[in-house]
């Protein structure tokens, strides 16, 4: 990054903020030449890497309508669906990479929608998962019911009282 006024290649950073909700970092430099400030902007890109290694940016509105399809017909509102995608976003910035294939990108989708709605994530993993029998999904069935199971709470029949 060259000093815009003297073209010197080397400057400090003494101040750098994330902005546009952590979508692009901006720098306050120092330059090292003539010691004029100036500010940069760099977007922090996270790219997709599809099967046919062509690179995409990451697009949470992509998520959405992905998802969106498997959601068809079922309780889930718009305000799930961009949480959900936030969710999606996090976990895969948290890895801290530059570029992520999009397999990774729908294993980020199938945690949060498996709490979001059952029926939503075995449309969705079937496709994903490209299930290819009964069986597939019966496994799949089976697991999502013994997750579900496991997140109840331990002390769940005390309550069987509740309701109406
Ligand atoms: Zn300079």
């Amino acid at each position: 990054m060259r000093c815009p006024f003297c073209r010197h290649a080397d400057s400090r950073v003494v101040d750098s903020r994330e902005v546009d909700e952590g979508q692009s970092i901006r720098r306050r430099r120092s330059c090292s030449g003539c010691g004029r400030r100036f500010t940069t902007s760099e977007a922090m890109v996270l790219a997709v890497v599809k099967r046919a290694g062509v690179t995409e940016q990451f697009s949470r509105d992509k998520v959405v309508r992905g998802v969106r399809r498997a959601c068809q017909g079922r309780p889930v509102d718009d305000d799930a669906l961009q949480q959900l995608a936030q969710r999606v976003e996090e976990t895969i910035r948290s890895a801290g990479v530059a570029e992520i294939p999009s397999h990774e990108v729908g294993l980020a989708i199938l945690g949060p929608l498996r709490e979001l709605d059952g029926v939503a994530y075995l449309r969705f993993a079937s496709v994903y998962r490209s299930f290819s029998s009964i069986e597939d999904f019966e496994k799949e069935i089976a697991d999502l019911r013994e997750a579900i199971a496991g997140s109840a709470s331990p002390a769940g029949d005390d309550d069987s009282g509740a309701g109406d």
